[in-house]
């Protein structure tokens, strides 16, 4: 068969198809595959309805099809006779190469080559996030990773995600992939190039990380990786068939026994999700960090793929020519944008010629709708919405929010009580400051004993400005007050990557602890609040009286669980909503979200999460276009 180790084999049930497409319908002069003519016996397979290659799209042959090459960081060719072989070869000996995949460039090499991952880490200047490892097969996968039937069943999907498992110790791989975490992340091949990487047997596993520069979009033209990637990798295994939109590989875990996307992008989109009103032509510009678009149609929402964190030019380019491009295979018009109302959101519509109409929603008030419409809940619903940052409606940074949420408005019924953060981005990066500042409002000048491991001026400047609350803003975020738990156990000491605190806090926890600390949930005539600071004191007390990390930082989760249990429950008796919807980054922690959901259920509540969406900020800009349709159905 001419197709034996074929690169491009593929028939009418699997290969290339949304990264190649440029316009609707799906036919072959509409896609990147346009520009290969069909040799006679391609063509002949392509025209015979019971051939398994009936109208592939993407047909070829090793004659008439794309054709690997393998480039030096200059982009010249690496002279050999078989650039697939020399890449094997080239990865075996410790090499960085960069390999074109189905929608971007990975950043492939040895998975069990610690100097090699160590060179990728310092090129890539990412210090300590967790790298994906593609491994030969599954039974790689299990010699490797701690996998239920679950995550077994995910890995060999058709969409193939990589699949967040539990680490395996002694079995060979770098301790440098994901350094501090009890998990890895694992795909299998998903394209003839990957396979043929692994089957002369020369690795078992490769780190497979998106070829971007931290925090841009991944890297899909050849062009761009050359220029991009240049530095990065040692040699480039690209090919003549061009990606036309990038789409990265998405992420599950297994959260309460089903699985939760972390990540919506390869396999997932564009598959839509329903509306509970006509949202025809609005346009959703999504959140800040972790961003997506999305576009109405009829009573249908088409989501992007996940991008990046919309903090570079490149990532805001990036997302608008996903619009550009929804709105031309959809076939739809805009006639209205929806975005957040944070006065200095980077995606905002062009201020020349755009007459439409722009409404603003809170991003917390997105997040609920977002949960509440994947779950098709209709009417009110309590929602508990936790994660990083999101502009409030007083100006202060939200994050810990219970809200009593409609499609199109929403009452704020309690939160996280504020804490002070100190110096902003800088208390970001340093959780330290951020658990000083919030022990400093307890216990005042006691609060210098804590995180003994920061350095003097540092641990002075943050006091100073607790004392004087100056440059504080206050924040009810709940992803700070995990990091700053996470700091003052010294698990987490300095944030390299979004979520790293909490992330490790989490990894760090005796998921057999049962203790708890005093819930600390107090109910006016205004709002029901939380008191989070006095939860960290009552777990630095414990810390300092002995307790290993690992046990408190149980405690520290099993009390927030019960601390919002009680106070839904709280907000359920006096709204009478027995639907409660949780959404936001700090549910993708497995360990609170599982807790919670056990709490409300024995408090008679319904709860429900996110499951065809991540519950981080991916999923804003389907909020923001339901109640955008909302918004737009009272008007009328
Ligand atoms: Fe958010």
């Amino acid at each position: 068969n001419s197709r034996v180790r074929h690169r491009f084999i593929n028939c009418t049930d699997c290969g290339p198809r949304f990264t190649i497409i440029k316009e609707l319908p799906y036919d072959r002069p509409f896609t990147t595959m346009a520009a290969f003519t069909m040799c006679r016996e391609c063509k002949k397979e392509y025209e015979s309805p019971g051939n398994r290659r009936f109208h592939a799209q993407p047909i070829c042959c090793p004659s008439c099809g794309p054709a690997l090459s393998l480039l030096n960081g200059e982009g010249k060719a690496i002279a050999s006779s078989d650039p697939l072989k020399k890449c094997v070869a080239l990865l075996e000996h410790g090499a960085i190469v960069a390999v074109k995949g189905l929608g971007g460039f990975h950043l492939a090499c040895r998975a069990d080559d610690a100097e090699a991952v160590a060179r990728l880490r310092l090129r890539k200047m990412r210090e300590e996030k967790p790298l994906a490892i593609m491994v030969r097969d599954l039974s790689v996968a299990l010699r490797i990773a701690e996998m239920g039937a679950e995550e077994k069943e995910l890995l060999e999907s058709c969409e193939r995600p990589i699949v967040v498992c539990g680490k395996k110790e002694g079995a060979g791989l770098a301790a440098n992939i994901a350094p501090g975490l009890p998990t890895l992340g694992l795909l299998l091949p998903y394209t003839p190039v990957h396979h043929l990487l692994f089957i002369d047997g020369r690795f078992d596993a490769l780190v497979m990380t998106s070829g971007n520069v931290t925090d841009e979009p991944i890297v899909h033209t050849n062009d761009d990786a050359l220029t991009r990637l240049n530095g990065i990798a040692d040699a480039f295994l690209t090919h003549d068939r061009d990606i036309h939109v990038r789409n990265d590989d998405s992420i599950v875990r297994v959260l309460d026994g089903k699985p939760v996307l972390l990540r919506r992008s390869r396999g997932y989109v564009p598959d839509p999700l329903p509306a509970p009103c006509d949202v025809h032509g609005c346009v959703a510009l999504g959140g800040v960090l972790k961003s997506t678009v999305a576009v109405g149609r009829a009573r249908m929402c088409y989501l992007s793929q996940y991008v990046g964190a919309v903090a570079t030019v490149e990532a805001v380019e990036g997302l608008w020519s996903l619009v550009h491009h929804l709105l031309r295979v959809l076939d739809v018009s805009p006639r209205c944008y929806v975005g957040d109302m944070h006065p200095q959101t980077l995606m905002r519509p062009a201020r020349s010629g755009s007459e439409l109409p722009y409404v603003k929603v809170q991003h917390h008030h997105a997040h609920a709708v977002a949960c509440m419409a994947e779950n098709e809940v209709r009417g009110n619903a309590l929602c508990v919405v936790y994660d990083g940052t999101g502009y409030g409606l007083d100006g202060c940074v939200w994050g810990g929010e219970l809200l009593l949420a409609g499609g199109s408005d929403f009452t704020r019924v309690g939160h996280l009580a504020y804490l002070p953060l100190p110096g902003g981005e800088a208390a970001i990066r340093n959780p330290g400051r951020m658990a000083l500042a919030a022990l400093f409002t307890k216990m005042g000048e006691e609060a210098a004993h804590a995180c003994p491991w920061m350095p003097d001026e540092e641990k002075e400047a943050t006091l100073a400005m607790a004392r004087s609350n100056a440059n504080c803003i206050p924040t009810s975020s709940m992803g700070r007050l995990f990091d700053a738990a996470s700091a003052m156990l010294g698990i987490c000491k300095k944030r390299t990557y979004e979520g790293q605190p909490a992330i490790e806090l989490e990894g760090a926890a005796d998921i057999e602890e049962i203790g708890e600390y005093d819930q600390l949930v107090t109910a006016s005539d205004a709002e029901i609040l939380i008191d989070g600071a006095g939860i960290l004191m009552q777990a630095y007390l414990d810390f300092k009286a002995g307790a290993p990390a690992r046990r408190v930082a149980g405690r520290f989760h099993s009390t927030i669980a019960r601390a919002t249990a009680e106070a839904v429950r709280m907000a359920a008796d006096t709204t009478g909503c027995l639907d409660v919807c949780l959404s936001g980054g700090c549910f993708q922690n497995a360990l609170l979200l599982t807790r919670i959901v056990r709490n409300l259920k024995s408090a008679g509540l319904t709860p429900f999460i996110h499951r065809r969406l991540p519950p981080n900020d991916e999923c804003v800009s389907y909020g923001q276009l339901v109640i955008a349709g909302a918004r737009r159905m009272e008007s009328r």
